[in-house]
């Protein structure tokens, strides 16, 4: 082979790879490839959501009309302040099952307020007042740090992104809604009630919106989001009046491996939960993400509503596979396309 043949061969060479790369990522070569890039989330640190929720369990159980609730939701709204929320606290009262006056406080974040489209974040941040599913200690408040704390800690670290790293193209409010847990004990001792005792805080947002006219493009609710091996199945109202959210976040989760966790199959039954009262009353399609086995009675793994639903029970790549799948989902979103 002489110089010139070498040349040549070299050239032939460089044009079919190109040609083929060009082929491979499927447009021509005189198209400009988009620029992935662009809406590239930063990264969700696991450790800065763990600290988040370890914080909410040090209080002690966050249960309605108790100092440790009192103390807590302080907490919550200085932080969401620190982290560049416009924020404010919806106090209200209702009543429980038990005829008892609850004093609850949903406590609301908003960040790019100047954004039009807005995404809509909750997870419940107070905790059961009983472990009616526990066999000893019944009668005793459970840390909650899987129930309630681990959906707040995934959201205050997504606060902290958003605040502290490039903003996305999309607004997004936060809601952490009260009164979540409060419903009657699920152990036969008391008659069903229609389910009027659960989701207090979004039931009363749904009626009394913090800005009148709200609304978003869509909702998310985290509840259960930290527990080792978790795995959220696709929820019967999330599909009856989100689909298209529920295959965007599932879709996302498996593109970025996280397979094990998001399993694309239904729950049998609807999950009764926050996001049946925004979905019904505020008008607002949204999801549910939560910790579902199949295989039980009651939906859900056996430390639900007992007392080892405490930080031992927390696992980090839980945290990181819905926080990151959030990020994403969140960044993925933008005004100009
Ligand atoms: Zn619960």
């Amino acid at each position: 082979m002489n110089f010139n043949q070498l040349s040549f061969t070299l050239m032939l060479s460089v044009l079919l790879v190109v040609s083929y790369r060009n082929y491979a990522r499927g447009y021509p070569s005189h198209e400009v490839p988009r620029q992935e890039k662009k809406h590239a989330p930063p990264p969700f640190e696991v450790d800065s959501a763990y600290f988040y929720i370890q914080k909410q369990v040090h209080f002690g159980p966050r249960v309605p009309n108790t100092h440790a609730h009192r103390l807590c939701a302080v907490y919550l709204q200085e932080k969401l302040t620190q982290l560049g929320g416009q924020v404010q606290v919806q106090a209200f009262e209702a009543k429980a099952f038990n005829g008892e006056t609850l004093h609850l406080k949903n406590i609301i974040a908003c960040f790019n307020p100047s954004h039009k489209r807005r995404i809509l974040l909750t997870a419940h941040w107070d905790t059961r007042p009983f472990a009616d599913k526990d066999t000893s200690n019944k009668d005793l408040p459970i840390d909650g740090a899987n129930d309630g704390a681990s959906g707040v800690g995934v959201l205050l670290e997504i606060a902290r992104v958003i605040s502290y790293s490039h903003p996305p193209e999309v607004g997004v409010d936060i809601i952490f809604f009260d009164g979540e847990d409060y419903g009657e004990p699920q152990d036969g001792s008391l008659p069903i009630s229609n389910n009027i005792f659960w989701c207090l805080g979004a039931q009363y947002w749904s009626k009394n919106k913090h800005e009148k006219n709200y609304t978003a493009a869509y909702g998310i609710l985290l509840d259960m989001v930290g527990a080792a091996n978790a795995t959220f199945y696709r929820e019967q109202q999330s599909m009856y009046y989100a689909p298209q959210i529920v295959k965007k976040v599932w879709d996302t989760a498996h593109q970025l491996g996280y397979g094990q966790y998001f399993i694309y199959q239904d729950t049998k039954e609807y999950i009764l939960d926050d996001h049946l009262f925004v979905n019904k009353e505020a008008h607002i399609p949204m999801i549910n993400i939560i910790d579902h086995d199949p295989s039980s009675d009651g939906f859900f793994p056996p430390y639900h509503h007992t007392h080892e639903d405490n930080l031992q029970l927390i696992d980090k790549k839980t945290l990181g596979a819905v926080g990151e799948t959030l990020l994403h989902v969140i960044y993925q979103e933008c005004v100009s396309p």
